[in-house]
């Protein structure tokens, strides 16, 4: 994709997130701050049923995941145990020495500044912790860490789930959480932030099934995205060389989305082997190993997925978003106008039904939509709005990819039915408002 092209989708969609309430800049009101964004009213009920799915798919879906929910601060020796402070959780940096922007040195295609064209210094190791102080005295055995990923919840809790669980191996454990990384070139809007959600699964095993594994959960995985409606063609797999693998993994393998901006990553498969489990239990001196069936003690190999709810909140507004010149044909009022249309699993959409009154000067109309509102907003999300022109309406839900539209006209008044209709097909049919529940219920889950 041209530079200007990439540009322009990426600003169109800065621009879209904002105006429709799905993405704000963090403290807009006080100039921002930096790579730090706030999900709008439409981007949290996304974002949470991303989640939800991802949820659903990964513990309720399968009999042997459980969940948990580990807090975001922790001892220090636990990073001092996963070696993100002594081997270091570290980028190398580079500065310009000309405008002294800073970029990390593995993201950069050429050795010369990107911005200005000027010399690079040498690359030096810059640590992503976010350093914070616990209790009331800043001093050295004061200092913590903000989670830079949320595995180490998972591993340090791994006794723990296996004992209160009464747990068998191949087993997993499954968290959504806040991870913070200091990153030193946050960019690409929701990208790459400082404060992001991971989604991570880390699948227990005995080391000689861990092959077989990595390869069931990165398919699994993959799967997972395109049954949400991601395109085929704009997933792949990307192996990690041997060379540059973490100094945790055994094998590696991304799972990455083709960005306006390029193909990245938008989730990580990796095979670390006893690494972790090893660690902690050398640094805290607990025995972390499994015995089998068979009286065969060893420490499992962790088989982790290792999403970011972001990027797939990201990767699915890419994807979704559509903008049609001169509108769609049913929309005449929009006609030569750029008609935009979320085009999103209707699943995941954060309104799945908005209440029209065809008119709102009629009350007999209105008070129906209004029951009708009440009656489905205790099962599903929806939205009721009577202002401006029933086209103009239809787009404005269209453009947040509400699925289904009900409208409330004058036969409803004899008939007892509205016109449901669908946003992909535009198709209307009548339905009886007693069967509403039930038919908007077996639409949404087939
Ligand atoms: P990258 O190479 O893009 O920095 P990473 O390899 O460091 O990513 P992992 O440590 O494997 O990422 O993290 C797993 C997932 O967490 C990523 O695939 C991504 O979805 C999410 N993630 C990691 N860092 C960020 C970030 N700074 N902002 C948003 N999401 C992130």
């Amino acid at each position: 994709m041209a530079k200007k092209e990439e540009n322009n989708l990426l600003n169109k969609l800065v621009s879209f997130t904002k105006r429709r309430g799905f993405v704000f800049q963090s403290s807009e009101i006080y100039g921002g701050f930096s790579s730090c964004y706030d999900f709008g009213p439409l981007g949290v009920e996304l974002k949470n049923n991303i989640k939800k799915e991802w949820w659903k798919k990964m513990t309720r879906m399968h009999d042997n995941i459980v969940g948990i929910d580990a807090s975001v601060l922790m001892s220090p020796k636990v990073w001092e145990a996963s070696g993100h402070l002594t081997a270091g959780f570290a980028d190398e940096l580079v500065e310009c020495k000309k405008c002294h922007h800073r970029f990390r040195k593995d993201l950069l295609e050429k050795n010369k500044c990107p911005d200005c064209g000027g010399e690079l210094t040498n690359p030096k190791k810059f640590n992503l912790m976010l350093k914070t102080f616990v209790g009331p005295v800043e001093d050295d055995s004061a200092i913590t860490y903000l989670r830079p990923e949320t595995c180490q919840g998972i591993y340090v809790n791994f006794k723990n789930v296996l004992q209160s669980m009464r747990a068998k191996l191949p087993f997993g454990i499954a968290q959504i959480g806040k991870s913070f990384r200091n990153e030193i070139t946050p960019k690409d809007f929701i990208f790459r932030t400082r404060e992001f959600e991971q989604m991570e699964m880390q699948w227990f095993c005995d080391p000689k099934d861990a092959d077989k594994f990595f390869e069931y959960w990165l398919e699994e995985r993959m799967n997972w995205y395109i049954k949400l409606g991601i395109k085929k063609e704009n997933l792949r797999a990307k192996e990690t060389e041997k060379n540059e693998l973490a100094h945790y993994a055994k094998r590696a393998v991304d799972i990455e989305y083709k960005f306006p901006f390029g193909w990245k990553e938008i989730e990580g498969v990796h095979n670390r082997g006893e690494w972790d489990l090893l660690n902690h239990s050398k640094h805290s001196g607990q025995d972390l190993s499994y015995t089998n069936d068979e009286g065969k003690k060893f420490t499992p190999y962790i088989i982790e997925t290792s999403a970011g709810a972001d990027r797939a909140l990201f990767t699915l507004l890419c994807e979704g978003f559509k903008e049609i010149e001169g509108g769609r044909t049913e929309t005449t009022d929009s006609t030569k106008e750029v008609e935009t249309v979320l085009d999103i699993n209707k699943k995941l959409a954060p309104v799945k039904i908005a209440v029209l009154p065809l008119v709102k000067n009629k009350e007999e109309i209105t008070k129906t939509a209004k029951e009708i509102f009440d009656m489905l907003k205790v099962h599903f999300d929806c939205q009721y709005d009577e202002s401006g022109s029933i086209g103009r309406r239809y787009r404005r839900q269209d453009e947040i990819g509400t699925p289904y539209c009900i409208t409330v006209d004058f036969e409803t008044l004899d008939n007892k039915d509205v016109t449901l209709r669908d946003r992909d097909t535009m198709k209307q049919e009548r339905v009886k408002i007693s069967e509403l529940g039930g038919k908007i219920f077996n639409l949404l889950t087939s």
